[in-house]
């Protein structure tokens, strides 16, 4: 894993610590003098993480970190704040200004890289996520950011997986107005309750009688729908082997005991402020590809997802033997449509005829547009007779029922050609059954139009 570090201290050997340090573990290290410096280094480079001094003169710390948190070029990079002392209030001023981890000075060579990889490790699905958005199309992530900071104030959903009685009692009323939290005393029944609910971060406590706290991050960690659920542990003074443990199997973020309420809160904003980031651009990448495969006239699949599926479809046909045909339609005259009645009432034309093709076939058969008023249907685990019949079906109910068109109850009478074709046992290939397919629908249209015509397999 190699991932670029820039380093912010005033100190020229403070940043050389850690600059040998981390060159040692093969991360590409920057450095910053100053606030200014750091914050045009992360305007300007790809920084992955940013290790950042507290005290620095000028622009301190607090005061680099809101401004790298407020701009959404980069709020998404992650912030490990060092302070120089260990002081609950430096770490609550710092998670206020969006910090997303810290150290303390002197700083522990194995917290360094668990806190660094585990960042990293984030940082470039983060990444990943945004790259997808925006390369396939031209969302704006300043956008989703901005709808971020909007639903910041929903309380977030969390669940504390605990079974003493005092130290839930002690979390509930710290979260009381800041979360909704539900209980879970016995851990088994917690990772189901997890797996089962939207949460928006666990709460695991490491004193369990007779159960390993890390057992469940790691069952949270292995399970698709829990991956990237964010836990923080609730570990006990001298536990650090075990968060150290925790945070190499993927734990977010731990607080010790005794629990500071401001920090809490604040460890627990920022998590959520993650994971809500990260659920939006995974829902907008989500969107995106299905927007890249669906055509919007029809809302039926478009040529790009017949082209890479029906490979697939049809290697698997030949593995397993079975049959499979496709059929190509194309609508008669549909030039005259459109000239008669205008585009509009052309689209209308092909917005039904893809209701009636879409009804006409099973679910597991792939009806796309091929382009223009053409149309493709693949159809697994079906015979040449099959298909044929299929096309009769719909050719019928095309020319058998008027397509309305506009909002003034006018209709037309439509009709359409088909051409089927089957997979044939022996040599066959993708292109020379869509050309055979092609070539009965052009015998359909030269032999008189609203006709279905099947090249024998
Ligand atoms: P044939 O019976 O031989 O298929 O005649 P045709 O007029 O249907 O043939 P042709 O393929 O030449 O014409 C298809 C027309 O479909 C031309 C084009 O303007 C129109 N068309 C393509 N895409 C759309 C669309 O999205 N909406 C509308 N309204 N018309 C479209
Ligand atoms: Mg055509
Ligand atoms: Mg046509």
């Amino acid at each position: 894993m190699t991932a670029r570090i820039l380093v912010v201290d005033d100190i020229p050997a403070n940043v050389r610590l850690l600059e040998v340090r981390l060159l040692a573990e093969y991360f590409e290290v920057l450095t910053a003098g100053n606030g200014p410096d750091a914050i045009e280094t992360c305007e300007n480079g790809k920084v992955d993480v940013v290790l950042l001094d507290v005290m620095m003169p000028g622009m301190d710390g607090f005061e680099v970190c809101k401004r790298l948190k407020s701009d959404p070029a980069t709020s998404h990079i992650p912030v490990v704040m060092i302070t120089a002392l260990d002081q609950v209030s430096d770490r609550v001023r710092g998670l206020e200004a969006g910090a997303d981890d810290f150290l303390t000075k002197p700083v522990n060579d194995l917290q360094l890289m668990t806190r660094v990889k585990s960042l990293v490790r984030l940082k470039s699905l983060t990444d990943e996520l945004r790259l997808r958005a925006s390369t396939t199309r031209n969302i704006g992530i300043e956008e989703l950011l901005s709808r971020n900071f909007a639903t910041e104030d929903t309380k977030p959903k969390v669940l504390l997986i605990d079974e003493r009685k005092s130290s839930i009692e002690r979390v509930q009323k710290m979260l009381r107005g800041s979360a909704e939290l539900d209980i879970a005393t016995d851990p088994n029944a917690g990772f189901f309750q997890a797996a089962e609910t939207p949460y928006e971060c666990v709460l695991i406590s490491t004193a369990f009688a007779d159960f390993d706290a890390l057992r469940l991050c790691s069952q949270l960690r292995s399970l698709d729908r829990t991956r990237f659920l964010p836990i923080i542990l609730l570990a006990e003074e001298g536990e650090g082997g075990r968060i150290i443990r925790g945070l190499e199997l993927g734990i977010n973020d731990y607080l010790t005991r005794p629990i500071d309420q401001h920090e809490l809160t604040a460890r627990l904003r920022t998590q959520v402020r993650r994971k809500r980031y990260n659920d939006q651009l995974r829902a907008s990448v989500t969107q995106t590809i299905e927007m890249a495969v669906t055509d919007g006239l029809t809302g039926l699949h478009n040529r790009r997802y017949l082209d890479s599926h029906l490979q697939t479809l049809f290697d698997r046909a030949v593995a397993r033997r079975r049959p499979l045909s496709v059929m190509i339609t194309d609508l008669d005259r549909f030039k005259s449509i459109n000239d008669a009645h205008g585009h509009d009432g052309g689209d209308d034309v092909l917005r039904e005829f893809a209701r009636r093709l879409r009804k006409n076939v099973r679910g597991i058969d792939l009806a796309c547009r091929f382009g223009g008023e053409e149309f493709v249907v693949v159809m697994p685990d079906t015979d040449g007779p099959i298909a044929e019949k299929v096309a009769e079906r719909i050719r019928a109910e095309i020319a058998q029922v008027p397509f309305a068109i506009g909002t003034d109850g006018k209709t037309i009478e439509v009709t359409v050609s088909l051409g089927v074709s089957s997979v044939l046992k022996g040599a066959d290939t993708v292109a020379a059954l869509m050309k055979r397919a092609d070539l009965a629908l052009y015998e359909a249209k030269s032999g008189g139009r609203n006709r279905v015509v099947a090249k024998a397999a």
